[in-house]
């Protein structure tokens, strides 16, 4: 796969430097520092390893965050706003601590969509709402929304990479696939962390390696977890987010809300606000992605 050269930090820093603008600008003036436009699979950064997790928050995500910190170890989480875990962005539910730790802890939190919707098969309107919605919600909970994307069902379409792309999307799939989801009983998971081991164990000295994994599994936070940090460990790798495996700094891995207050209704949570609406259409829905469309400046 062709990735062009990487920018050198340094660089990024001085131009950051030179113009005083925000980091929201300098990832929109230097594009080429990790490549959008097309699906990632590889870190570009040698010796590291990047553990993914996706379709959460849930139950055992604060364990797997347990985990990490018991081995000093960064990852990238891939959130759902409405999968496994609803109502991600409401006070009375356990997700926005869990959410705000993972970025407290110096985890990446990328987007992976709404609703876990094909972005492949999605009409246009329908991926706006599904990355928009998300965004909304991680918004109101960290602040912030993020720049790196993982396609559920690991597709997406030319159309839809010029589109995730024109949002400020990088696309990131993966390089090693335990296949934990179906492996996820106690008496398969061997079978994920024999999969895990085959492509690690199979490394060179400075290979890396881009993981999936899914945190919403028991299994893959309570055996396959654990088992791929230890190996990571033995092996001498470090753990690092997507962005570090990319070698794009952390400044870079969202972009600060710059979307106009919703008024009313931005005191409901995200899944009870877009529910109330479905009956009638997406309407109310559209005309908030179309406040996002003019506010953004790219
Ligand atoms: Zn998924």
């Amino acid at each position: 796969m062709y990735l062009p050269k990487l920018i050198p930090f340094g660089m990024l820093l001085s131009q950051e430097h030179d113009t005083n603008k925000s980091a929201n600008d300098l990832v929109r003036r230097a594009p080429d520092a990790v490549p959008r436009g097309y699906i990632i699979e590889h870190c570009t950064v040698p010796g590291v390893v990047a553990l993914t997790f996706d379709d959460g928050p849930y139950t055992f995500t604060n364990h797997v965050l347990d985990l990490l910190d018991q081995y000093n170890a960064k990852a990238t989480f891939f959130i759902n706003g409405d999968n496994w875990s609803r109502h991600i962005d409401r006070k009375s539910t356990p997700w926005p601590e869990t959410l705000r730790r993972m970025v407290g802890s110096g985890h990446q939190v990328g987007s992976h969509t709404w609703s876990h919707a094909d972005l492949t098969a999605a009409d246009s309107a329908t991926r706006r709402r599904e990355m928009y919605l998300l965004e909304k919600a991680l918004v109101k909970v960290l602040g912030r929304y993020p720049t790196y994307f993982r396609p559920p069902y690991a597709t997406c379409s030319p159309q839809c990479l010029a589109e995730v792309e024109q949002m400020g999307y990088h696309v990131i799939n993966f390089d090693v696939d335990p296949k934990d989801y179906l492996y996820n009983q106690p008496w398969t998971v061997d079978e994920a962390m024999r999969r895990f081991s085959q492509a690690v164990d199979a490394g060179q000295p400075g290979s890396s390696f881009l993981v999936l994994s899914h945190d919403v599994q028991e299994q893959t936070a309570k055996t396959l977890t654990p088992f791929m940090l230890q190996k990571i460990h033995e092996h001498g790798y470090r753990a690092v987010t997507v962005g570090e495996c990319l070698g794009d700094p952390p400044e870079n891995w969202r972009f600060a809300d710059d979307i106009p207050d919703w008024g009313d209704e931005s005191d409901k949570d995200t899944t009870t606000w877009f529910g109330s609406w479905l009956g009638s259409g997406y309407g109310p829905v559209d005309k908030y992605v179309q406040t996002v469309l003019d506010h953004r400046p790219f």
